[in-house]
Formats: C-alpha cells, structure tokens, sequence
C-alpha cells in the first residue's frame, strides 16, 4: 500500500520536574513538547512516528514538511529498508546527522506501526523477539545544577522502584551527594555530562571519579564526534556510555572502531528510526558491546524504544526521564510503575494516542502533505 500522506502535528505538555526548569539550546523548557507524525496509506490505516524533538522541532517540522514527506508520498509504505536507503541519499548532501534525518525518522517509525498493524503483531515481534513483555526502566533525572536537588531526586526515584538512575550533572560532588542518598539500597548510579570537556579536563574529572562506583559515564568529551579522545578517557577505566549524537551506524562504527565505548546509545528518533537503531544493535553484538537506547522521548518515539529493547534478546535497560506529566496521549506505556516498563501487545506500536488528549494538548496547525502538493 502506498503513502498517501504525512501529517505533523505538535502536542506540549505541562510538566514538573522535580526543580526549576532549565534551559534547553537557549530556549526555557518548561513544556513537554512531542513532533508527532501521522502516516496514512491508501486505503486509509495509519501509523504514527515522533520525530525529534525538544527545541528543535520547528527546524524538524520544517525539513519534514517542505522535503522529508514529499519524498515519502506515493511510495510503498512496507519498503522501508530501501525507502530509508532512498530518502537519506536524497537528502544527505543536507546533513547526515540533524533535521533531515530526524524528520525521516518519525516517518520510518509509523510505517513499522503500519507493518505491524498489516500484519496484525506487534513490532517487537517483527523484529524478531518474543520472550519480553516487562522491560526494566532507568530514571534519567534532569539537570537541577544543584546537588541537594540531584539528591532529592535520586532518593524519590529509588523510593519509586528505579534500581539504576542517571544524573545530569557535571561535578563529582552531585555524584557523590545521590550516591550517598541511596546508600544501602542496591542503587546504580550513571553520570550523563553532556560532553562538556575538553580531553585534558575529561581524563582529570575521570580520574578524579575513578573510584567512586558509577555505573557508567556518559558523554564527557566535547565534541562528541571525538571517538579517539572518549578512547582515552574510557582508559581511565569508567565504562563509557555514548551514541545519542552520533550519525546512524557509521557514527557508531567511529566509536567502536577507536575503542570509545562501552555501552551504546541509539536514539530512535534521531539516527533514521527502527531500522538503523537494530544495525546498531547488531553491530554491538558484534563487538560484544552493550546497547542501551537513547529515549528522552514520550509519544511513538519512546514506544518504538520500547519495541527494539523488547526485541533484544539482553532486553536493555530503557530509559524514563524523571518527570510528572499532566497527561500524555500515550499512556500508560510511557510509565513506568515499580520501575518498571510494559510492552504494547497490540499490533504495530500498539498504543494510538488518545484523541481526547491530543485535543487538549495539540498546539497551532495541524500540517498535511498530500499528493496534491508533492505533485504542484
Ligand atoms: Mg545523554
């Protein structure tokens, strides 16, 4: 069945955080926004994917709108492999890694909603796995830049049933602050930095927390594309956990090759969707290396990670940002309860959005690219 068309819409969410809202690329973040995609086929299913994301939306929605979906329309919406091959060549002389490739991303993600649905089974089981309907969530709290607040957080997540949690934080001090607000508790605590280093202050902050436990170590080297110098950083003996920022496999590719990581992080709505997330996925096996997606996502973006941690037969850890939603049209899959996650057993995603809730939370136009205007 061909696409006949794609539609954009934005949904924005309150939220509380736990702390005062921060800023985000400049922008204060203070609602929850989610890029939905809509595709139809011809004779009327729809799949729905979410594009990334956050501040960069309306560069995204733009890409989507004037080049991404236009590309897409009258093409077989089951040929995804090769359709994800053709849009991306089309548009790779506009950037490997951005908007271009995060608009693709939301369409790929709603044609495996649409295969699944055609097919009648959900995506998991399409990608091959069927042992894991409950995966367990880590909380990945947001940046407070206040340790007594990480502390607070950390302590409320663990109370909450998380067993692993992340901070966002740059000092050894909010490390060492939440680890001690969980001692005793069995608690993984992971360290996301957010690539604020150079080498030189990478290596000493490293070494620095050596000793002090962490579960992992994320993203401490700026520029983030710096694969040699995250290699010595990892040397310090932290397992390395990176990815979010890289160009589909072969960004990963980079990082394995020059011995940069421990544990990768694809993030579905920002490498090119399902599909480059399991060659991802594959190439790590190769490697022996673990995957652990990239999620900070709450509509179809953050269910399809579901569908791929499902799929893996290591069922990996899923990430859950640390936050109290007013309402999200795609609940209750994006809550964990207990810390942990289940998995949509319907077919495709297996969790539409909530028309009631998309009402009351859609902001500004809906968007609609059809045939008509591919074709003017
Ligand atoms: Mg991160």
């Amino acid at each position: 069945m061909n696409i006949v068309s794609v539609e954009s819409s934005v949904v924005s969410l309150p939220f509380d955080m736990g702390g005062p809202y921060c800023r985000f690329a400049g922008k204060l973040w203070d609602r929850l926004e989610i890029l939905l995609v809509r595709v139809e086929t011809e004779d009327g299913l729809v799949g729905w994917g979410e594009a990334f994301g956050h501040a960069s939306i309306p560069a995204t929605r733009a890409a989507l709108d004037t080049i991404v979906a236009p590309l897409a329309i009258g093409k077989d919406a089951s040929d995804i492999l090769a359709l994800t091959r053709e849009v991306l060549h089309s548009t790779h002389l506009l950037g490997r890694n951005g908007n271009f490739v995060y608009a693709w991303s939301g369409i790929e993600i709603a044609l495996w909603d649409l295969l699944g649905k055609r097919a009648g089974m959900p995506v998991y089981r399409l990608l091959g796995g069927s042992r894991h309907r409950e995966l367990e969530a880590y909380s990945s709290l947001l940046a407070y830049g206040v340790a007594e607040i990480a502390a607070r957080n950390t302590l409320a997540a663990a109370d909450a049933g998380y067993r692993y949690i992340k901070l966002h934080e740059t000092t050894r001090e909010a490390l060492l602050h939440s680890q001690r607000a969980v001692q005793g508790r069995g608690v993984q605590i992971m360290l996301d930095v957010n690539c604020p280093w150079d080498v030189p202050t990478a290596l000493e902050m490293a070494r620095s927390m050596r000793d002090d436990g962490m579960y992992w170590l994320e993203e401490p080297v700026w520029p983030p594309e710096d694969a040699d110098g995250l290699a010595r950083v990892r040397e310090c003996g932290i397992p390395i956990a990176a990815g979010e920022n890289v160009a589909g496999v072969h960004g990963f590719k980079a990082l394995i090759q020059a011995g940069a990581i421990d544990i990768a992080q694809p993030s579905v709505t920002k490498l090119g969707g399902i599909g480059e997330a399991m060659k991802v996925a594959q190439l790590c096996a190769a490697h022996g290396l673990r995957v652990v997606p990239h999620s900070p996502y709450f509509g179809p973006g953050f269910i399809a990670t579901l569908h791929i941690a499902a799929a893996l037969p290591q069922a990996p850890l899923v990430e859950v940002l640390w936050m109290d939603m007013q309402a999200n049209p795609f609940a209750p899959y994006v809550h964990a309860r207990g810390g942990k996650l289940q998995v949509p057993q319907g077919p495709g995603l297996g969790c539409d959005p909530d028309p009631d809730v998309l009402a009351r939370y859609r902001v500004g136009e809906v968007h609609c690219i059809t045939g008509q205007e591919v074709a003017a």
